[in-house]
């Protein structure tokens, strides 16, 4: 018998971080993520962020953002381990009471660990910008 597990966040994110050597290989993942889980502008369970060719708030070097609800997290979390290559991702929840433990504690990395930049989480507009 199945037992109903709850689990505290209605939504996580998927950061995957490129350099200018991972970069084509990132921009294919990206199109082959928006094709096998049909993403489009008006997906409720996911969205697919822009390329960010620098380092934004938290995140050390460049990377995108896959956004899903918890929901879907065993559809998309798996699919990216198989396709994700050389490519290191960042599984995070987004709770915002806490951001620092949604991306340490409560986060889970597919491939080799990055080093955040945990201090950019000082400042109150950090739960808004979404990181
Ligand atoms: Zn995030």
């Amino acid at each position: 018998m199945a037992t109903s597990i709850k689990i505290p966040a209605e939504t996580f994110h998927a950061h995957v971080y490129f350099n200018a050597k991972s970069k084509r290989q990132a921009t294919q993942l990206r199109s082959r993520v928006k094709r096998a889980f049909k993403i489009t502008d008006k997906s409720r369970n996911y969205k697919l962020g822009r390329m960010h060719d620098k380092p934004v708030g938290p995140h050390p070097c460049p990377m995108y953002l896959i956004w899903f609800k918890a929901s879907q997290y065993g559809q998309i979390v798996p699919w990216l381990s198989f396709n994700r290559k050389d490519l290191s991702i960042l599984v995070h929840p987004q709770l915002d009471k806490d951001v620092v433990a949604d991306h340490t504690d409560h986060a889970v990395w597919l491939g080799k660990p990055l080093r955040l930049r945990l201090s950019r989480f000082s400042g109150k507009a950090r739960a808004k910008r979404g990181f």
